[in-house]
Parts: structure tokens; C-alpha cells; sequence
């Protein structure tokens, strides 16, 4: 994890050998705006008050008002929160969102608390970032072990604070308070957006057309309902608690509702008998042509990544492959789809939830898919040219995409040839 920050830098560093970009630049994209550092301090049920560490990152914020989710996991640090700042910063910059990065995290274990203490933090972490976030400054959203209950408090704490509704605060609310259509599966729907638009030139077509999905969450569990659909087949799936494996397919649907009654990957596997239990690292080599990590960061790392026999790999997750995996993967041949821009659905139907509050003017499910197909389609293009055009990686052409609209807009602001040239 210390070296979390430090990989996210060495893909910038990549990235600027592509494109003609001031050294001021770079500097500036190299360290957070600012990063603040709270203990929230919580009632429990039995009366006892426990604190908990949390952060919010603004780590970028020259193209607008910054943006990113806030996580609740054991695990989470303040450098990761940095570092998922960070990939906010690009990934609104490649689907040409008007936001900078930001993130948030309290490092807690969610499912060890009540609803009603999960609540009390929730409306206790608005209440330590109040003077951090708004409308107009830093737009928070869910992210791993958060969801639209969550950011609905959180929405309700900051309007009790600022004491006037204000929904634009935070997307990803619930659809009575504002929240948008469509919000729930926009991760895994942009994602799919952009493998169906590449299908043919990632030879996809006429293929077997399996698929492994890490991680059952949000992200995992859309993008294998949308490509079951579509007539992929889900032959391998995980959560936090194991994996399974069926080579003749495994229905998503019938996973998620043992999932939705609190059980797990491992709990349909034994309760059905459609699936065999796999180890973490077989599931990621299971023979297939499309992998989708949706689970957390660094997954695929130097000691697995050899194993895996996907052509094609749609990051869903944040950072899921460290940079040696990356180039184990590239030596093998297989083309990532980089999480800045696969993953970037979800910040963009956000986009669109933060749009429809402040106009007050709510949009049809249609529209909401048509605008997210158009900006993954045209972006995804893009960074598709752009990697063929210079002989690149699609990581490498989606951060110079990215890093060419960030330095346009810091040049704006004013740089050195601006003054002395
Ligand atoms: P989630 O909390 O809904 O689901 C996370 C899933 O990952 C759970 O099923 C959990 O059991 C599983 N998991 C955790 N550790 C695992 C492990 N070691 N191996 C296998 N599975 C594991 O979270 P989510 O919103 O689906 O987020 C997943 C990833 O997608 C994260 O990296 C997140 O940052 C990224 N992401 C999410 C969104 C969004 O809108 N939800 C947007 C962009 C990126």
C-alpha cells in the first residue's frame, strides 16, 4: 500500500513522455491541494463513544469543483485516499467532466456496526468535512461499502448544517431525494458502453466470449447482469469471501439473490451446486477472454498476473493492477481497458445527478443511457486512437489524454511561458 501513490505517479510519469506538457505541470499534479486528517468520535448503542480515523482529499481542482467517493473499509489509509484523489483527477479530465479529483474514506469495518451507528458516523463524518465540501467545492459519492442510504443521510446531515436542502452536495443519493436514474449501475454500464463500442477491434465478436468477474459488488454484479445479457458468459466470480468457477456458466441473477439475503459467492456454490470453489489467484487464470476486477486495488500483482489468460481487462475497480503487473500483461499481449476511463460511468451519471439538481429538472432513464453511451463512446475512441497513433498502452493514452486537458486548463491559470514569454 506505501506504494500506492508513488505507482499512480510513475503512470504520469509515463504518460508525459507523450505529450508536450510544461514541467510546471507535472509539479503541480505531482502532490494533493489539500488533504485533511479528522478522528470522528461516535456513540455506540451499548452508550460507549469509539473514534474512527478519517480523510477527505482535494487533490486536484484547476478543471472545477472536485469530485469523488467516500469509502468505509478497515483497510483504507490516508495515502490511499490521496491516491484515489488522484485517479479522480484524470478520470474526470478523460470524460471531459468540468470537476477536479477528490476522495474521502473513514477507516472502519461497516458490517460491524448497527444501521443506527452507521448512521451516526455517516452524519458525523459531514459534520467534521462540512467546511470541506458543497456544491460548488467538493461533490462527495459512494464508493466500496457506502451506498445511496448513506450518501441520503449525508445529504440530509449538510442541508441541516448549511440549513437549506442542498442536494447538489453529494450524488449517488436515493431517487426521492434527489438522486438520479440510473445511478446504480453506471459504473458497470459505462464500462459495458466501452467494451461493446471496441468489441471488433478487440477481436471480441467472434469469440468464446467468457468472462471472470472479481469482486460482487456494485461494479461485479452489473457488469456480469449487463454482459449475461448480452450473451458473455460468466464463468468464474468473487467476493470477500472466496471464489467460484463454472466453465458452462454461472447466472448472475441467482448469485446476487443469495447475496441480497447476506450470503455469499461460496454460500451459492454450496447451496446450489452450480459452481466449484476456486482459490483466488485460479479464479484470475481460469481460461477466458474478458476479466473484470471490481473489487479493490493492487489485486494483480507480479506473483499472478502471469497466470492470467485474458486478451481483454476491464478495470472497474480503482487501480486493481500494480505497475509490474501491467507490464507482465503488456508482454503478454492483453489490452487493458484502464480503470480512468472503464470505471468512469459512474462518476459521469454522478455528473449528471449534480446537473439535474441544480437545474431542478430531472431526465429519463433513456437519456441518462444515451449521454453515458455518447461521452464512453467518443472518449473511448479517443484514447483507442491515440494508443494505436503513438504505440502506446490504453493506460499511457488514456493518462495523456487526460493529462493533455489538465495542462491545458493549468496553463490557463497562468505558467511560466505565460509570464515570461
Ligand atoms: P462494493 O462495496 O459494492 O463491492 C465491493 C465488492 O468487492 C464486494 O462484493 C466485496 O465482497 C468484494 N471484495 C472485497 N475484497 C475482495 C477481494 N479481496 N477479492 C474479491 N472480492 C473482494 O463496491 P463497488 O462500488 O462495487 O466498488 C468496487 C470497485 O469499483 C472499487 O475499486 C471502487 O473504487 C470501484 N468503483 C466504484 C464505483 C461506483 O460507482 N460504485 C465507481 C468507480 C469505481
Amino acid at each position: 500500500m506505501e506504494d500506492l501513490l508513488a505507482g499512480a505517479l510513475s503512470r504520469l510519469d509515463e504518460a508525459a513522455k507523450h505529450v508536450d506538457v510544461d514541467p510546471e505541470v507535472l509539479e503541480k499534479l505531482k502532490y494533493p491541494k489539500e488533504t485533511l486528517s479528522v478522528r470522528l468520535m461516535v456513540r455506540m448503542d451499548d452508550g460507549s463513544r469509539r473514534s474512527f480515523p478519517a480523510w477527505r482529499c482535494r487533490y486536484d481542482d484547476t478543471r472545477g469543483p472536485t469530485k469523488g467517493g467516500i469509502r468505509f473499509h478497515p483497510a483504507s489509509t490516508m495515502e490511499e485516499v490521496a491516491t484515489l484523489a488522484f485517479w479522480m483527477t484524470f478520470k474526470c479530465a478523460v470524460v471531459n467532466l468540468p470537476y477536479g479529483g477528490g476522495k474521502g474514506a473513514v477507516m472502519v469495518d461497516p458490517h460491524s456496526l448497527s444501521k443506527s451507528e452507521l448512521e451516526r458516523l455517516s452524519r458525523a463524518y459531514v459534520h467534521a468535512f462540512a467546511g470541506m465540501i458543497g456544491p460548488d467545492r467538493d461533490i462527495p459519492a459512494p464508493d466500496v461499502y457506502t451506498n445511496s442510504m448513506i450518501m441520503g443521510w449525508m445529504a440530509d446531515e449538510y442541508s441541516s448544517i448549511v440549513r437549506q436542502p442542498s442536494p447538489a452536495v453529494i450524488t449517488g443519493k436515493p431517487l426521492a431525494l434527489g438522486g438520479s436514474l440510473g445511478r446504480d449501475d453506471a459504473t458497470a454500464r459505462g464500462g459495458f458502453y466501452l467494451l461493446k463500442h471496441l468489441e471488433q477491434d478487440l477481436d471480441l465478436i467472434s469469440s468464446a466470449k467468457r468472462v471472470v468477474v472479481q469482486g460482487f459488488g456494485n461494479a461485479g454484479y452489473h457488469i456480469a447482469r449487463l454482459l449475461h445479457e448480452e450473451g458473455y458468459r460468466i464463468v468464474g466470480l468473487s467476493d470477500s469471501r472466496g471464489a467460484i468457477a463454472n466453465p458452462g456458466g454461472i447466472d448472475p441473477y441467482a448469485v446476487q439473490a443469495v447475496k441480497s439475503e447476506g450470503g455469499s459467492v461460496l454460500d451459492y456454490a454450496s447451496r446450489t451446486g452450480q459452481a466449484r470453489v476456486v482459490g483466488e489467484d485460479d479464479l484470475l487464470a481460469l481460461d477466458c477472454e474478458v476479466l473484470v476486477p471490481a473489487a479493490l486495488e493492487d489485486q494483480i500483482h507480479k506473483d499472478n498476473a502471469g497466470g492470467i489468460t485474458a486478451r481483454v481487462i476491464l478495470e472497474l475497480a480503482n487501480g486493481p493492477i500494480t505497475p509490474e503487473a501491467d507490464r507482465i500483461l503488456d508482454a503478454k499481449g492483453a489490452i487493458v481497458l484502464p480503470d480512468i476511463l472503464a470505471n468512469a460511468g459512474g462518476v459521469t451519471v454522478s455528473y449528471f445527478e449534480w446537473v439535474q439538481n441544480r437545474q431542478g429538472y430531472y431526465w429519463t432513464l433513456e437519456e441518462i443511457h444515451d449521454r453515458l453511451k455518447a461521452i464512453m463512446e467518443v472518449e473511448g475512441r479517443r484514447v483507442w486512437d491515440l494508443r494505436a497513433s503513438k504505440g502506446i498502452s490504453m493506460r499511457t493514452a488514456a493518462y495523456a489524454h487526460g493529462l493533455e486537458r489538465l495542462s491545458a486548463a493549468i496553463a490557463a491559470h497562468g505558467t511560466q511561458p505565460f509570464f515570461v514569454g
